[in-house]
């Protein structure tokens, strides 16, 4: 598995071997993206992947897309889990990445009520934080009316409509926006 980052250092690293390809025929994670973000071997387009738009772009998500990212509402990583190497990973022994009480498991319609002050709180030491409350609220919005398209009963689509409409009045434009999207179904 992977996970992105850089360190800077004041060392003289000696260079490793470049990596080399190890998929032969397999294409499992080009077919299983949601978006069709991996256009082919090795290129992907970061404007379609679930990861980039829910983390990294500020903006409105493309309305095409909105559909296709289900209850993805912190990245993806599908083309990861599907990887056949990955049976090979071990889980990390450090608690930064572990499930954390309050965020794992919890029902959207939870994370959707949380204030700004609640998100900075619960989302305190870990990289969600730095997407900020408006875009979260962004994404979970996204993942709502996705429900609320594949809701099974008036019940069901009556607590999520209702969870949807309480940010009605939400000072961000972009907010108000997803929010509509998801209540036009
Ligand atoms: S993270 Fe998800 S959306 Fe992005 S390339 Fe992988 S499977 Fe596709
Ligand atoms: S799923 Fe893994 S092995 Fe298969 S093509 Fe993608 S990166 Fe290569």
């Amino acid at each position: 598995m992977f996970f992105l980052g850089e360190i800077f250092v004041d060392i003289a690293l000696q260079p490793t071997p470049a990596v080399i390809g190890h998929c032969g025929t397999c294409s499992a994670c080009i077919d299983i993206c949601p978006t069709q973000a991996i256009i082919a071997p090795h290129r992907l387009d970061a404007r379609r992947c679930i990861s980039y738009l829910t983390i990294e772009h500020a903006g409105p998500i493309p309305s095409e897309l909105r559909p296709l990212m289900g209850n993805r509402i912190y990245g993806c990583d599908d083309c990861q889990l599907i990887c056949p190497w990955n049976k090979f990973a071990q889980r990390s022994t450090l608690p930064d990445f572990d499930a954390r009480a309050g965020l794992a498991g919890s029902q959207l319609v939870e994370l959707f009520a949380w204030t700004e002050a609640e998100f900075l709180s619960r989302t305190e030491g870990s990289p969600i934080r730095r997407i900020g409350h408006e875009r979260w609220l962004r994404n979970i919005a996204v993942a709502l009316g996705n429900a609320l398209r594949a809701a099974v009963d008036a019940t069901t689509a009556d607590v999520l409509m209702a969870a949807l409409q309480t940010r009605a009045d939400h000072p961000s434009a972009l907010v108000r926006e997803h929010m509509t999207w998801a209540l036009e179904g």
